[in-house]
């Protein structure tokens, strides 16, 4: 025997269940068409859904605000890494979202880890979607509350279970457009059932913000925060930066200040990246023609695909999952679109419910019509020397 002997099996279990994972590498800039292992493709998965990863002006307020703050933040929030461009973020953040004050954090995957961990423990509990995003799961799980799931986007499901519950503190946890199926909670139904049972409501719109709304507010637009009490967004997705942001009641951010570790016991995100987000903040609100544009995309892609008698989820956001139902057969449609220098990712179970694999395919503003015009052709082509998957959901 030798060191790490029962890793190794561990791992030969994961890809015997054909659920190892590998990395590609990237060799450019994240847009539409770019190099991948060295390789030219199209990609239709990344987050960057406004196309800002890679906007001039993103780029060029990233390289001046390097050029007076350095590169590192060099220490927390808290002992001295809070820059005037986090705070002044953060306080854009708060407008942006019509609340008190916004709070930076450095991932989402640590906003919502160390928020959900900062307002309950064991005398409390926690309300979970149960298509809800890794990083709340794990935030509920770790918090020591009591842990329950409802069904996906079911009211009464969550009305029964929070009747029957009588701990000190209730937060309802959701996604605001959930990753894998890019349909959208039913914010005013949980806003009503929430208030009935005196419980918290937490959105966490990393793939609303920028997208939806008339100025890119996401599905919480229109819900205050007596309403919606903790609204968190990430910046690495249609911000086209990095980092993540929690906003919200001044009384929220103060116990997130004083209790949240992943909040407390990290570096802040490098200022420039701050000062960068505070441009993208601004294009994201100004520039509307953008969210027309994706949407345009969306609604031919989904008006093509339906006529060619794949089955679609019912989402109206840039997250547009094609159901193709058994795992090798999903599989065989990545790979076919691959070899045509298309990208798109192949989402198998666990990810998603077994039977419901799919391709998950993304847009961005940055996508042409004559990119999108590429990626139906392939389609059609596959499902001719296919067939049409049955698939039913
Ligand atoms: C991406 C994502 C996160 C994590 O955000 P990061 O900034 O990438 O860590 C959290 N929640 C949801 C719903 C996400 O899609």
């Amino acid at each position: 025997m030798s060191a790490f002997d029962s890793l190794k099996d561990t791992l030969e279990q994961r890809k015997q269940d054909h659920l190892y994972r590998s990395r590609r590498t990237l060799n450019a800039a994240q847009q539409p068409e770019t190099l991948i292992d060295g390789k030219p493709v199209l990609a239709f998965c990344s987050n960057d859904y406004l196309g800002l990863a890679n906007d001039p002006r993103v780029i060029e307020r990233f390289r001046t605000a390097a050029t007076e703050f350095g590169v590192g933040s060099g220490a927390s929030h808290l002992v001295n890494g809070h820059s005037a461009e986090h705070h002044a973020l953060e306080e854009e953040l708060a407008i942006f979202t019509g609340r008190d004050r916004a709070l930076l954090f450095s991932t989402g995957y640590m906003a919502n880890l160390g928020t959900i961990n900062a307002l309950l423990d064991h005398q409390d509990a926690v309300f979970e979607d149960k298509l809800n995003h890794a990083s709340l799961l794990d935030g509920g799980l770790n918090s020591g509350a009591r842990f329950q799931r409802y069904l996906h986007n079911d009211v009464t499901s969550l009305d029964k279970r929070l009747s029957k519950d009588q701990s000190r503190r209730r937060l309802v946890v959701t996604d605001g457009v959930f990753s894998m199926d890019g349909d959208c909670a039913p914010m005013a139904d949980l806003v009503q059932t929430c208030q009935q049972h005196d419980a918290w409501l937490m959105v966490d719109d990393a793939h609303g913000l920028g997208c939806l709304g008339d100025k890119g507010q996401g599905l919480c637009a229109g819900f205050d925060q007596n309403q919606v009490q903790v609204l968190m967004g990430t910046l690495g997705k249609a911000f086209g930066t990095s980092g993540a942001f929690v906003a919200g009641s001044e009384t929220l951010i103060e116990t997130l200040i004083q209790f949240a570790r992943p909040y407390i016991y990290t570096t802040a995100i490098p200022p420039a990246v701050a000062a960068a987000t505070r441009t993208s903040l601004h294009i994201v609100q100004q520039e509307p023609e953008r969210r027309a544009h994706l949407q345009k995309l969306i609604q031919t892609f989904r008006s093509e695909v339906a006529a060619m008698g794949l089955v679609l989820m019912d989402s109206p956001t840039p997250i547009q999952p094609v159901l193709i139902g058994s795992e090798a057969e999903t599989l065989a449609w990545s790979q076919a679109l691959e070899t045509q220098g298309i990208l798109v990712t192949a989402i198998r179970p666990p990810t998603v419910p077994k039977g419901t694999a799919r391709l998950r395919v993304t847009f961005s503003a940055s996508h042409t019509e004559a990119q999108l015009e590429r990626l139906l052709t392939a389609l059609q082509q596959i499902a001719q020397q296919r067939g049409i998957p049955e698939v039913a959901l």
